[in-house]
């Protein structure tokens, strides 16, 4: 449990104390990707190896997937609206949520990654 709450947190996931992102919270939308080299409390290295931040487009791709198909499937199922009314949500959604998208899924890829002390 406290390793998801480190996960949610945006937290270091060997000691769950350092930050992972230098401006704290899941909602910034300026300097939404700078993160220290190592967590300032354990020393953990964030950026393990090159390329690593690039297997946390896996981890993001759901969290896109599980906030648009409710708008998808609305525009499939309701007749009586427009679906262009969907879609103006989904592409609202999709601002809203970029970088709870980018920064959690960052998150939860460094989480399953290494693990806490
Ligand atoms: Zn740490």
């Amino acid at each position: 449990m406290s390793r998801l709450i480190s996960m949610l947190r945006l937290k270091c996931p060997k000691c769950s104390k350092g930050d992972l992102f230098v401006t704290k919270g899941l909602f910034r939308y300026s300097r939404m990707l700078d993160m220290p080299e190592k967590c300032s409390s354990c020393g953990q290295v964030y950026c393990i190896e090159p390329g690593f931040w690039l297997g946390s487009l896996w981890t993001s791709y759901p969290i896109i997937i599980l906030t648009e198909l409710p708008f998808l499937l609305c525009a499939l199922l309701i007749d009586s609206v427009n679906p262009a009314w969907f879609f103006g949500g989904m592409l609202i959604a999709f601002v809203l949520i970029y970088p709870v998208m980018l920064r959690l899924g960052r998150s939860i890829w460094i989480h399953l990654n290494i693990r806490k002390l």
